[in-house]
């Protein structure tokens, strides 16, 4: 059995972009272990007080099947079109040093003796700059600890498009204005990934009730009027078929130079 790393920006990026994934992968006996770069505080809910939404990560974890659940230490940076300053005592992810940031994950890529992390796409999905840096510091930590393979969570990013226009989710996918200024521009386009350059797709419906329970354990994030808490108030509340509908597919790339025949035969080829 393979332990996997998986390394997130914010308490519940790992229900979002992966979290059937990692209820898989726990299901099939491999050793799960959740990195977080941030303690989440500036999210998309209601703001709650220091250490709620690592607790809140532990639940989901738990949830999942996750061994592990290590936060690096940084701050939230917000995705607002203001950088706030960091705060007394430590960084903020996205202006984190890299090769310091990456020597953190690589010193647990190494104690955990893992075969593979997984990231995020190049474009940090819809372009959050602690998503973004999530990218560059698996990346270079995986370089730094050596033998470890990375794959990458993203959608096709038809997909994505066709429901920002459909659905009116722009909100969703778009950087948010503190309270009471106008609305940020739209990220410069292009998100996630082209369908044809994604190398796994991944059917999780058979861990549905584990990633809605996952999601559903982020408690502060349901709360408030913010469009993304809105939405996940409302994915909640789906019957598990209905969620198994919308959530029941994960994405991954593949930057090998030889993709595996699926994604469970990456973590068996790795061991
Ligand atoms: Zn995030």
């Amino acid at each position: 059995m393979s332990t996997v790393v998986a390394l997130h920006a914010h308490p519940d990026d790992e229900a979002l972009w992966c979290g059937g994934a990692l209820a898989m992968l726990a299901a099939a006996g491999h050793r799960v272990v959740i990195a977080v770069a941030t303690d989440g505080h500036q999210g998309d809910g209601a703001d709650p007080e220091a250490g709620v939404r690592l607790a809140e990560l532990d639940a989901s974890a738990a949830a999942l099947g996750a061994a592990r659940v290590v936060y690096l230490g940084y701050a939230d940076s917000g995705h607002g079109p203001l950088f706030f300053p960091d705060p007394a005592d430590r960084q903020r992810f996205a202006r984190a040093d890299l090769d310091e940031a990456a020597g953190r994950l690589a010193d647990l890529l190494r104690e955990e003796k893992a075969s593979v992390l997984l990231s995020y796409d190049a474009r940090g999905g819809y372009g959050h700059r602690d998503h973004v840096r999530v990218h560059e510091v698996g990346a270079r930590a995986a370089d730094l600890a050596g033998g470890v393979r990375v794959l990458e969570a993203t959608l096709p990013r038809e997909t994505v498009q066709r429901l920002v226009r459909v659905g009116r989710l722009g909100a969703v996918f778009r950087p948010s204005a503190p309270p009471g200024q106008a609305a940020a521009a739209e990220p410069a386009p292009p998100m996630f990934t082209p369908r044809r350059e994604i190398a796994y797709r991944v059917d999780v419906r058979r861990y549905t009730r584990q990633k809605r329970a996952s999601l559903a354990a982020h408690a502060s994030q349901l709360a408030g009027p913010r469009a993304p808490a809105r939405l996940r108030r409302y994915a909640t509340r789906l019957p598990v078929p209905l969620f198994a509908l919308l959530g029941g597919r994960e994405y991954f790339n593949d930057p090998s130079a030889t993709p595996a025949a699926s994604f469970l035969d990456v973590f068996t080829d790795a061991v």
